[in-house]
């Protein structure tokens, strides 16, 4: 006899390519949009694959292989990260381009949706050669970036040097600086006060408005976060000033765990000496998956695409999931943690921080003008609170998953934004 665990079990997710359409599909059925539209927002409008020969500093040739999609710019300019990992495949881009179309058009940002990708492990590169592969990469999809048509960010393995080499390169080429080419760039070139910590702030904004609708005390309730990179750690952070108690944390070497609570502030200073959250003195050695199905009133996935998926969602203990990555759980993860009453906060609501205030970058380049750091967080914080609200209030009077909702809001933004335009010729 096959149990309904056993047969959740058995089924192989796709990828991050088929959750996403499985997700756009849902949005458009609730939609009742025909099969020509369903098509039009499911299929990328641009994409680029280049190859990226990189001297490397033994003199060397290695050719790596560069992804760019953009997925739609009914709305504005392509938007998103730019991601250095090995295992980035064109699909894995095409769909983080897609969730990148439904962020901007959730938060209400003028943007469309892009991505980009390089195979390429950042650790096993020096900081010249990173700066090569940038620069030949930037100088490959050219034609197709610009501050008024697709603006790349940092995402996994890229950070605020990256997004400056970039700026450098377009605006040697094109004979002049354009900071607006990119967003999340140092201050002193422009970037946004606030900037570094958007995403992590936004993603527990959003985590303390989820549990206060669940009725939790931030101070009585306990958190586990998966990545220790630019949204986990801040995530973490921000979490424990709440006065949550963050008992674990984990990155892609191991995971760490103390039912008192970590000490992050520490934990920040062993990662900035070691490079991981592994051999804390402060905390035990927990296997990475075990991290995942600890005994926690919150979980945030802050790390990669697929990791809460069939084999693991029975397990979870989490009353809420908040998704700092993009696409950390599969539909079928979905589909079992809604039966379990597991509250998930869609990644396109949760992370969209950093791109709020990537837009206020770029506000702020446009007008040449820079705004306090106070300013900043202070509209980050109303913009989330208002994301939250509306997507709530949508699940609530359709009688959706929050995921559902913010789908169904963002996927008839960008329709209505197409069918306005009218289709050329
Ligand atoms: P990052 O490179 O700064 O950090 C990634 C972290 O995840 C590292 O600590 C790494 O060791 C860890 N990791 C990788 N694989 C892991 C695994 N299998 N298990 C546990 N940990 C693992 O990247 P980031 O910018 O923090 O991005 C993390 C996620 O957040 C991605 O899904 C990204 O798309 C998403 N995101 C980032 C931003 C942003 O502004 N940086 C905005 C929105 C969404």
């Amino acid at each position: 006899m096959t149990t309904a665990s056993a047969a959740a079990t058995a089924v192989v997710n796709a990828g991050p390519l088929d959750d996403a359409l499985r997700q756009l599909s849902a949005a458009v059925e609730l939609l009742a949009y025909d099969e020509g539209l369903h098509q039009l927002l499911a299929k990328p409008r641009r994409e680029m694959a280049v190859s990226i020969p990189l001297r490397r500093d033994d003199g060397t040739v290695e050719v790596l292989t560069g992804y760019r999609v953009q997925h739609n710019f009914s709305r504005g300019p392509a938007k998103g990260g730019l991601r250095y990992s090995p295992d980035v495949t064109l699909d894995e881009v095409r769909a983080l381009a897609m969730w990148m179309t439904w962020k901007c058009a959730l938060l209400d940002v003028p943007y469309g949706g892009a991505k980009g990708g390089i195979t390429l492990d950042p650790a096993n590169y020096s900081t010249a050669e990173l700066s090569r592969v940038t620069r030949r990469y930037t100088n490959e999809i050219l034609p197709i970036i610009g501050p008024d048509t697709d603006i790349p960010a940092p995402d996994i393995g890229t950070d605020e040097q990256t997004m400056a080499w970039i700026m450098d390169a377009y605006s040697t080429s094109v004979g002049h600086t354009v900071p607006a080419v990119v967003t999340g760039k140092p201050v002193n070139l422009g970037g946004s006060l606030g900037r570094q910590s958007a995403t992590s702030r936004g993603v527990v904004h959003i985590a303390l408005a989820a549990l206060a609708y669940r009725g939790a005390t931030p101070s009585r309730a306990s958190a586990a976060v998966q990545g220790f990179g630019k949204v986990g750690s801040g995530s973490a952070q921000f979490l424990a000033e709440a006065g949550v108690q963050v008992i674990a944390v984990s990155d892609r070497y191991g995971a760490v765990h103390n039912k008192a609570g970590l000490d992050i502030a520490a934990l920040q200073a062993h990662v900035a000496q070691t490079g991981s959250v592994v051999g804390f003195v402060g905390a035990d050695t927990i296997d990475s998956d075990d991290l995942l199905t600890l005994d926690v009133d919150l979980l945030v996935p802050a790390a990669v695409e697929g990791v809460v998926n069939a084999a693991n969602a029975h397990r979870i203990q989490a009353s809420i999931v908040v998704e700092g990555a993009n696409g950390p759980t599969t539909s079928e993860a979905d589909e079992i943690l809604h039966a379990r009453g597991v509250l998930v906060v869609p990644d396109i609501l949760a992370n969209a921080g950093g791109v709020i205030v990537s837009y206020f970058e770029w506000a702020q380049g446009n007008q040449a003008y820079q705004w306090t750091a106070d300013e900043v967080e202070q509209r980050l914080e109303s913009r989330m609170k208002q994301g939250w609200k509306s997507v709530l209030d949508t699940a609530t009077r359709r009688d959706l998953t929050l995921r559902q909702a913010a789908t169904v809001t963002a996927v008839s933004r960008v329709a209505e934004a197409h069918l306005t335009r009218g289709l050329f010729p």
